[in-house]
């Protein structure tokens, strides 16, 4: 419904979600996964926000629209479990936003539906900044990735 996907779209969620490795989407990224969602470490920052995630349903669904209920409630769990996993791990995060796109106008880029979850920070002026030119590199992800991970391995 209300879709925006070329008919040729190479889904890069699908291919890591399959185990298949992008530009800048890797393996190491990933910090939690189920059978309904995967999670990772987002590879495009925003300038006081660095080390987001990503919550991205494991089935291939364009948008909110279509999504169905019970992927869309995993979506909410996982965020859950990765909010406290920030607000406890990230250094001097006193609070965390989720916010999730759908449509062109809605600021959607690309055509499987994920959920952003963004450390907050005093001052940090996320709502009114862009993101940061260019994608980050797997190696400025790792340590994010690596403390989350340890987060909810030692949480469980
Ligand atoms: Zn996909």
């Amino acid at each position: 419904m209300f879709n925006h996907e070329p008919a040729d779209y190479n889904c890069i969620f699908c291919k890591l979600i399959s185990g298949v490795e992008s530009e800048h989407n890797k393996l190491s990224d990933i910090v939690f996964e189920n059978d309904l969602a995967i999670a990772v470490v987002a590879p495009r920052w925003w300038p006081n926000n660095k080390g987001s995630l990503l919550v991205i349903p494991k089935r291939h669904y364009e948008n909110i629209y279509e999504i169905d209920d019970s992927h869309l409630a995993a979506i909410g769990i996982v965020s859950k479990k990765l909010a406290i996993a920030i607000r406890q791990t990230y250094q001097g995060c006193k609070g965390v936003s989720t916010r999730q796109h759908n449509e062109p106008i809605g600021g959607q880029d690309v055509w499987h539906f994920h959920a952003h979850i963004f450390p907050r920070y005093e001052n940090d002026n996320l709502y009114f900044m862009d993101p940061l030119d260019g994608y980050t590199s797997a190696k400025d992800r790792l340590p994010y990735a690596v403390k989350i991970r340890e987060h909810l391995l030692s949480s469980i």
